[in-house]
């Protein structure tokens, strides 16, 4: 039935729309005008895979878009970048992110 195929078209299209917005939001780490941001860092982020229930919150509150994680996978963290604001660990619903000094 064409309306079918209409439908279906329309969801298509909506879900690379979806995708491609999602992607544009997504930032990349990078090297910018400030260079290699972890140098900043007071505060380290250390992940406890013991306690981590993989669930990318996270991936998702990084602003500074450092972490890096896939769907059932303990995330990693991009120590060059990483500034050390502790979001990560503030949001996670495990305490699974320790924040200690640099350099301990
Ligand atoms: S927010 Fe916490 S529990 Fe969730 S993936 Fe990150 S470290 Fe693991
Ligand atoms: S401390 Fe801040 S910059 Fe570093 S990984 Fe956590 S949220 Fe991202």
């Amino acid at each position: 039935m064409e309306w079918v195929y209409i439908v279906n078209n329309i969801r298509k299209e909506a879900i690379e729309d979806n995708e491609r917005y999602v992607e544009k939001l997504l930032s990349k780490p990078a090297v910018g005008s400030a260079g290699a941001t972890g140098t900043w860092r007071l505060t380290k982020p250390i992940i406890h895979e013991e306690k981590c229930r993989r669930c990318g919150l996270c991936w998702l509150h990084c602003p500074d878009a450092v972490i890096q994680w896939s769907p059932g996978e303990v995330p990693r963290i991009d120590y060059t970048y990483c500034k050390g604001c502790g979001v990560c660990s503030s949001v996670c619903p495990a305490n699974a992110i320790e924040m200690v000094l640099e350099g301990e």
